[in-house]
């Protein structure tokens, strides 16, 4: 048997740790593995970190996960004291299409007292990136379906499909279609019963606000000072150049139409919104610091007025 996955050290924090620093925990975590940032290599990472996030955030499943993980615990410490001891359950893999889909699944098979059946609305939650929100994607979803018993259709008590109860609950795949432009705790529904409920994973680069992205574009002082293009990578796609117009102040907001996410439904997009943020050029050489000395001396300004933070 598979020890269940530590979803405390997965995402470094301790197993008291409170809903804050948990979330904290996971958006420094995800910024630091998602794909765009680690490539190939974080892939493995981020999706363990995703899993882990959406156990731990759930105060249901994270007390489900705690008790299971306790009982391993002590079934391991039983098997060293007494030799061995059969323990039934087994942990998810990771070929399961959403991140951890089927955590529900293993608990509603005979690790608890299941549930009457009439109450159970199999609701699942899938993490998707920004890249995914703008071309929109396809996840696979397995869940637990209630269906009529086709045998009886309720009306055989001793029927040896579904046992009298006149309904039976199996496992459904589904491939989940989730359109472009998808908001952050937006909940598709899934078959008849079902109910899928989309987050969207921080981006390192890129902010969302509906449908515009907001980032922040390094700029040097001197392409600032007397215009330029600078190259910038967009969510996806090749590098394009963007004008930077000249004496551009730090915190300028440049508007890119169109470079943003798709509006759900519609063919429209919003923008990419660039807020310039100034750099020195490196390296700075001695050189650079006699030119600046000289425009020091040859402006009047240097500056010294107060403003309030934003
Ligand atoms: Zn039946």
């Amino acid at each position: 048997m598979a020890a269940p996955k530590d979803y405390y050290k997965i995402l470094e924090v301790d197993d008291k740790a409170d809903a804050d620093t948990i979330k904290q925990a996971y958006r420094r975590l995800a910024r630091k593995y998602h794909p765009d940032v680690s490539g190939k290599a974080g892939e493995d990472k981020f999706k363990d970190i995703n899993e882990a996030y959406e156990v731990l955030s759930d105060p249901k499943r994270r007390a489900d996960y705690d008790r299971l993980r306790r009982g391993f615990a002590e079934s391991q410490s039983r098997r060293r004291g007494q030799g061995f001891e059969r323990v039934a359950w087994d942990w998810p893999g990771e070929d399961s299409g959403g991140f951890g889909s089927i955590f529900e699944d293993l608990f509603s098979q005979g690790h608890e007292p299941s549930r009457p059946y009439s109450q159970t609305i199999p609701e699942e939650t899938v993490r998707i990136t920004l890249e995914q929100v703008a071309r929109g994607t396809t996840v696979a979803l397995t869940v637990q379906d209630v269906r009529e018993c086709v045998v009886c259709h309720g009306r055989d008590r001793n029927c040896p499909r579904c046992g009298g109860l006149g309904q039976v609950s199996e496992p459904r795949r589904f491939d989940v279609t989730i359109p472009p432009g998808i908001e952050d705790g937006d909940v598709l529904k899934v078959g008849d019963h079902a109910r899928l409920k989309v987050e969207v994973v921080p981006h390192p680069r890129f902010q969302r606000q509906k449908d515009n992205l907001i980032g922040r574009l390094m700029v040097s002082v001197p392409v600032a000072a007397v215009g330029g293009e600078v190259p910038v990578r967009p969510l996806f796609g090749e590098e394009i150049m963007v004008k930077v117009p000249r004496h551009s102040n730090h915190g300028r907001m440049l508007r890119l139409k169109g470079l943003g996410l798709p509006h759900r439904g519609t063919s429209v997009k919003g923008d990419m919104l660039l807020e310039i943020v100034l750099r020195f050029p490196e390296p700075f050489t001695a050189e650079d610091d006699a030119m600046y000395e000289q425009l020091k001396n040859h402006h009047q300004e240097a500056g010294g007025e107060i403003h309030a933070p934003r």
